[in-house]
């Protein structure tokens, strides 16, 4: 049975957290992945959270060296965000799980360093997901293509689509996959592609090159990374003519 992709939106909500512990996940170069787990800094902050998407996501308003976040008089957080993919969360313990792309060498950023070097106890306010995308029934493939800003998502993916799936998997990374504890099931194809000066242009080139499905109802395509993936992957939607709507094609970030 073919698979079906539904986008549902939800109220808009804004929740006060903050950071209760990090975990370096893995390092590559002078890259790091860390886990921050933000937990409520009120009871019930979280109340009525729901994630359900592989790709659902937040935005995080942060102080850069983990001070105080300027709120307006709804409570309304001032300042820059950042859009981070929900990994895991508990309601009932009232926890949310990021896992955070830290830039060793590129230096500046916002969500990085905070996760990098935060204290404990730094407030960050969260807000959204503002809706889900949720894949239901069981695709007869899948094409996922990401660079390190979806691999959080991509996790989510591989554990919602379990462990019988097929197709591909093409990943811009220079992270081992064993360290980050993403173990892509053995029907996957897996082509770790090196970044380049050109980020996502290697995975615009690998989804080039793969051959169109037998029937394009049955191949799901989540490809996202730095904003030059886009165009060249809705092309590739519309030469294997799957509708852009039944797949998941996004800029997670711009160079
Ligand atoms: C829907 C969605 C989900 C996302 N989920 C995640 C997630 O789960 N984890 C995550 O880490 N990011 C995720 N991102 C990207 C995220 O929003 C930020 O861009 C990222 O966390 C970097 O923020 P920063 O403040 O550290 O750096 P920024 O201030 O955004 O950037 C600092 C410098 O680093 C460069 N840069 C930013 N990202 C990258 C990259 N991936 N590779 C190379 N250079 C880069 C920028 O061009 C800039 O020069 C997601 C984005 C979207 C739209």
């Amino acid at each position: 049975m073919p698979y079906s992709l539904a986008r549902h939106p939800f109220p808009p909500a804004v929740r006060h957290l903050v950071l209760a512990a990090r975990t370096v996940l893995a390092t590559a170069g002078d890259d790091s992945f860390v886990r921050v787990r933000l937990v409520e800094a009120r009871p019930g902050e979280l109340a009525g959270f729901i994630a359900p998407g592989g790709g659902d996501h937040v935005r995080v308003v942060v102080s850069p060296e983990g001070g105080e976040v300027a709120l307006g008089p709804t409570g309304e957080p001032f300042g820059e965000s950042r859009t981070e993919t929900v990994v895991e969360h508990s309601v009932d313990e009232g926890w949310l799980d990021l896992d955070v792309l830290v830039h060793g060498v590129a230096g500046g950023g916002l969500i990085g360093p905070w996760a990098a070097r935060a204290p404990l106890g730094s407030p960050a306010v969260v807000m959204g997901p503002k809706g889900s995308v949720v894949l239901s029934g069981a695709p007869g493939e899948v094409v996922l293509a990401g660079d390190d800003s979806a691999l959080p998502a991509v996790r989510r993916y591989l554990r919602m689509l379990g462990p019988s799936i097929t197709g591909e998997l093409l990943l811009e990374t220079r992270f081992d996959l064993a360290l980050l504890g993403i173990e892509p099931p053995a029907g996957l194809r897996v082509s770790i592609l090196e970044p380049d000066s050109a980020p996502s242009a290697a995975l615009a080139a690998a989804l080039q090159a793969l051959p169109a499905p037998t029937d394009p109802l049955e191949r799901f395509v989540f490809a996202c990374g730095e904003q030059s993936l886009v165009s060249p992957a809705r092309a590739v939607l519309g030469a294997w003519g799957i509708d852009v709507e039944r797949a998941v094609v996004k800029g997670y970030w711009k160079r």
